[in-house]
């Protein structure tokens, strides 16, 4: 570890950006540690940045959180930032884009938006320009049907797009909308769009990877990024974890936090080999240790296609074994492979068999009750 932190990171950083609401579940373990595996194994930094704007944020949960990666053997560079300690440059570079002209207020409440966002002509959540070209006395009667309540105007981006696309090195070719978005929010906090796009300049984060429910928002947040002069990171966007049902797993589906997950008799290297047999790493055919440098040297442009061909060739097919595996190759179903046992115990192995081109891309869906079981029931070799 130590030797990989003396390495210049001439290629950027990559990042992890927990909200502390809460204690992670599997999930967030599962995007934290590819999130880490990508950075490390493209010879990049890794920063472990702390968002916590959001009033329900807690320093216990923090604390909790930082904890949770660290048993696992996920580590980071440098002191974890928190932006709660950055607003005064969010309120510099919010200044300067208050005078370029470009911010409007807007009066909609809550519910006058989730009555638009809902409209079917428009994508999910995007703002339909109600508040954009207000005259002095529709923007006077605006705020006064705010005053009496504890919101100011929220103050939107005027965006001359529409939509944007990006190629995610994980799904590949998306287009989405972009909207007028909020930079700061009615309650005086900015907006997760806007501040999670410049602490990324500014700590010169290179390649984001994150839950897909994210990807809608990445047009909106490159938009931003163009506006303010700032390079695009690479991306790319992880299926999350669902549940029996198919939902996006949460808190309440069982015990799915690394604490509940340690009294039913998982240990950190147990949840290591889950996560990475969730992968389909450490089967046949996947990297060994002498692969790697091959393999992990192909993420930074093109598709995950293009991808895995680079690492097919460079890696004495390092990359197909797993590709096939994640498509189901062998009539075996990810459900079942997530059960087989990969060997992988701990993040110097990840890393070491780490294949980024050969990440599945479907969700895992996992059964938490067998999960219950304990790792000697749920791995069934
Ligand atoms: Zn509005």
């Amino acid at each position: 570890m130590n030797e990989k932190n003396t390495k210049q990171p001439i290629l950027g950083n990559g990042r992890f950006a927990p909200s502390p609401t809460g204690d992670f579940h599997i999930g967030n373990l599962r995007t934290a540690l590819l999130a880490w595996a990508c950075a490390r194994s493209t010879g990049r930094g890794f920063h472990m940045r702390v968002e916590d704007l959001d009033e329900r944020s807690r320093p216990e949960y923090c604390l909790r959180q930082l904890e949770d990666l660290a048993a696992l053997g996920i580590d980071w560079d440098g002191p974890e930032l928190y932006q709660s300690q950055r607003i005064d440059r969010y309120e510099e570079i919010f200044t300067s884009l208050l005078k370029s002209g470009r911010l409007y207020e807007c009066y909609c409440t809550r519910k006058e938006l989730a009555s638009v966002a809902s409209a079917p002509h428009r994508p999910p959540g995007s703002y339909p320009g109600t508040c954009r070209d207000l005259t002095e006395s529709e923007r006077e009667a605006g705020r006064e049907k705010l005053r009496g309540t504890n919101r100011e105007p929220a103050l939107r981006l005027r965006t001359d797009a529409l939509s944007g696309e990006l190629v995610d090195q994980q799904l590949g070719y998306y287009c989405g909308a972009i909207d007028d978005l909020v930079i700061r929010r009615g309650d005086g906090v900015f907006s997760y769009n806007f501040v999670s796009v410049v602490d990324d300049a500014e700590y010169n984060v290179t390649q984001i990877v994150r839950g897909d429910d994210l990807l809608p928002s990445t047009p909106r947040q490159m938009h931003l990024q163009d506006l303010l002069g700032y390079p695009n990171p690479v991306y790319a966007h992880m299926p999350l974890i669902l549940n029996q049902a198919g939902a996006r797993l949460a808190k309440r589906d069982g015990a799915v936090t690394l604490r509940q997950l340690a009294e039913l008799g998982w240990s950190s290297a147990d949840i290591v080999e889950l996560l990475a047999s969730s992968l389909y790493m450490g089967e046949a055919g996947c990297a060994t240790a002498g692969d790697v440098s091959a393999a992990v040297s192909v993420s930074v442009s093109g598709s995950g296609g293009t991808s895995g061909a680079g690492a097919g060739t460079g890696g004495a097919g390092a990359g197909t074994g797993g590709a096939g595996a994640g498509t189901g190759g062998a009539g075996t179903s990810g459900a079942d492979m997530a059960r087989k046992r990969s060997g992988i115990r701990d993040t110097a192995t990840f890393l070491n068999v780490f294949d980024p081109a050969a990440l599945p891309r479907e969700p895992w869906r996992v059964n938490v009750e067998l999960l219950a079981a304990g790792p000697a029931v749920w791995f069934t070799d």
